[in-house]
């Protein structure tokens, strides 16, 4: 059983909070160990990316959710270092435009589902709607039809993603989503680094810290999105966060162990098509002046 298992939510109710670590390093002993098995999924990433653009069967996303500070940005550095730049989009979702209030919840979200052979990572997503959306019930605030039942719609829209979810899996492309789990005590320690590192200035935010005060209101709406989208074909991974080595290893592992599970192949051209590419080899040959190699 790959290690990832432990991490893995993949039907509802499953996720049970109060038990996680954030701390976790699931026996990794040091740092360098990490970086070891990382540095060697790096590799396997690429080449698994390259058959997935070739093969052209079938799209991933992979989405991170977390709480600020939590390391999204580096960990999504980390991993699309390895990627080609052709093969891969990163979209980070932020408040909505009001031209994307003017449309339902998953519109602009779909508009950066990836094609087939693609890899798409998802800074942020259509959780939202049900995590800062749930918390402050932003659903109030924006208008809707009369038939509309405000204490409904976070149900629904759990309803509509697993919905939505699923008929992405239908048609070729799969989600795995990734909750980057950061302790309370991490995120005030992260927090006070951006206030007296000069450095880590810029990324100082007054909204942060007073997001971080609707702390166990956000853990709930986790916890709630958690149970109710996890399934099968479309899993959750609650990844530990408080040691950042540790979650940037696991994440690659994840995404090495999805891309081996969907398993891209090399195309194999038919016959008749491959007998047609060796009528060009002996003209070729002529015009780079080497000989056809031996058969
Ligand atoms: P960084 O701070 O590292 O640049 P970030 O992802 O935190 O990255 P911000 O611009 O700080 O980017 O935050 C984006 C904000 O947009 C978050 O507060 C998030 O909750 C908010 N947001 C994203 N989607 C929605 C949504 N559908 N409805 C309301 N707010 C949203
Ligand atoms: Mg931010």
């Amino acid at each position: 059983m790959s290690s990832i298992e432990r991490y893995r939510i993949d039907h509802k109710g499953q996720y049970h909070a109060k038990d996680f670590d954030t701390g976790d390093t699931d026996g990794f002993s040091s740092r360098e160990d990490a970086a070891a098995q990382m540095a060697k999924n790096l590799v396997r990433i690429n080449e698994l990316q390259q058959k997935l653009y070739a093969d052209k069967k079938e799209g991933v996303i992979f989405l991170f959710q977390a709480m600020d500070a939590a390391g999204k940005d580096g960990t999504i550095r980390a991993v699309l270092s390895c990627l080609s730049p052709h093969g891969v989009t990163e979209d980070a979702f932020k408040a909505p435009s009001a031209d994307e209030l003017g449309h339902d919840f998953l519109w602009r979200i779909a508009q950066c589902v990836p094609e087939k052979g693609q890899i798409a990572i998802f800074n942020r997503s259509h959780y939202e709607d049900v995590l800062v959306g749930k918390v402050h019930k932003l659903y109030e605030k924006q208008p809707h039809a009369a038939r509309i039942d405000p204490e409904k719609i976070i149900g629904q829209r759990y309803e509509d993603i697993c919905n939505w979810e699923a008929y992405l899996y239908h048609n070729n492309v799969r989600m795995v989503k990734i909750f980057l789990h950061l302790g309370k005590e991490e995120q005030a320690k992260r927090f006070l680094s951006r206030i007296e590192d000069p450095e880590k200035n810029w990324k100082f935010s007054v909204a942060d810290i007073e997001e971080r005060a609707y702390w166990d209101d956000y853990q709930k709406a986790f916890s709630d999105a958690i149970n109710a989208t996890a399934t099968k074909d479309c899993p959750w991974y609650v990844v530990p966060a408080d040691h950042k080595w540790f979650m940037r290893y696991l994440v690659s592992q994840i995404i090495v162990d999805t891309l081996e599970e969907m398993n891209p192949q090399w195309p194999v051209l038919p016959e008749s098509e491959r007998a047609a590419l060796e009528e060009y080899v002996p003209r070729l040959s002529a015009e780079s002046g080497a000989k056809p190699a031996a058969e």
